[in-house]
């Protein structure tokens, strides 16, 4: 089986010196163990993070090891009464083409419900970011400005999407026309900004958010948000999602300070992991199913083919060379 490995952490933007590709033997299941055979690699703007050796919420990747992520494999062989070959798996192993598992370790998905790659996009992790940052810290209401930046990837076009779905006014954020193509006349945006052609963001924000703004969703941080918080609204609530425009920086991130903004404003700016909801995703994940089910919830998948592709997707993440949630397809189903 092939294996990607962290060679070494990276100072600046990965390049290829720091994935090193391996191959070794697949172990053979023992009781209570299965064999998973990976489908679909979910590659993430978070695993920057953990490429870092600091405290985080999450641990740091180990050097020389499997670099970790979420997967959706196929049960080959089965020593466990839990799961049998056949079933389709969820878990966190990560970049390998084969993974021998405890049976407890990965979660049988519903393979009816909807494509089983959605379960790593708008059914898992993005989807669910979206749906408790959005609802729980955002609070959007009818007739409400929300303005989402990040708006073309996983996180945001869901984000997007379900402030759509509660009567708010939606303006997008994006890096090119053929995203926000996509927001307005896929996903009903209301209005949207190509960041990367427009000379003057925060003009461009006045013009797209005329009531200002209420809710911001942010998954980029630096100036985009800069040019945001001028505008928001009295009793505000910023999302704080991500940062990914420094998760590359070299230095430490500067820009102009907020605090005053959140006085003058009442506003609230507030950061949050997934796992501040983890004792509610099965609410989560009931809702994003029901809406998708129902039409009133759609989602885009740039997908690779090849498990080699894999380290180039995670640096694409960061070139914004996707719409919606970015996968690598590793085997076929
Ligand atoms: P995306 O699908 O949104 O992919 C990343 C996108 O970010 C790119 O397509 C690109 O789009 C944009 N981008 C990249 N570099 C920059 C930059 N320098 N400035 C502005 N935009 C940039 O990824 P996800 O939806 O998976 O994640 C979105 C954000 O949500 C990330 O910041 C991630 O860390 C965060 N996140 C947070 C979680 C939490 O629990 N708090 C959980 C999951 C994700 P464009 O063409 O528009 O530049």
């Amino acid at each position: 089986k092939q294996q990607i490995l962290l060679a070494e952490r990276p100072t600046g933007t990965p390049d290829k010196n720091t994935f090193k590709f391996v191959e070794t033997d697949v172990k053979q299941p023992e009781n209570g163990e299965v064999l998973i055979r990976t489908l679909f690699v979910s590659v993430d703007p978070y695993m920057r993070g953990r490429m870092v050796d600091a405290p985080s919420y999450i641990p740091p990747f180990e050097l020389h090891a499997v670099i970790e992520g979420g997967v959706i494999g196929e049960v080959v062989e089965s020593k466990s009464h839990q799961l049998e070959k056949g079933d389709i798996v969820i878990g966190g192993y990560g970049w390998q083409t084969y993974y021998t598992a405890k049976a407890t370790e990965v979660r049988k998905i519903d393979k009816d419900l909807a494509p089983v790659s959605t379960h790593l996009g708008i059914l898992g992790i993005t989807g669910l970011t979206a749906y408790f940052g959005l609802l729980d810290i955002g609070k959007p209401k009818e007739g409400e400005t929300v303005v989402i930046s990040g708006a073309a990837g996983a996180v945001g076009s869901a984000a997007g999407q379900i402030a759509k779905i509660k009567g708010a006014r939606v303006v997008g954020i994006a890096g090119s026309d053929e995203k926000n193509q996509y927001l307005k006349e896929k996903l009903q945006f209301d209005e949207t900004i190509n960041y990367k052609t427009t000379s003057n963001m925060k003009a461009a924000i006045e013009k797209a958010c005329p009531n200002g703004v209420d809710v911001y969703f942010d998954n980029v941080g630096g100036e985009i948000s800069d040019a945001v918080h001028a505008y928001v609204n009295k009793f505000a609530r910023i999302v704080v999602c991500g940062a990914i425009s420094s998760y590359n920086l070299e230095g430490e991130d500067i820009g102009p300070r907020v605090q005053t903004t959140l006085i003058k404003k009442s506003a609230l700016m507030q950061g949050f992991t997934l796992g501040d909801f983890s004792d509610r995703f099965s609410e989560g994940s009931a809702a994003l199913a029901a809406w998708l089910q129902e039409g009133k919830l759609t989602y885009e998948e740039t997908i690779k083919e090849g498990f080699e592709q894999i380290p180039d997707a995670f640096l694409d993440l960061f070139k914004g060379n996707n719409i919606g949630k970015l996968l690598v397809k590793v085997a076929e189903q």
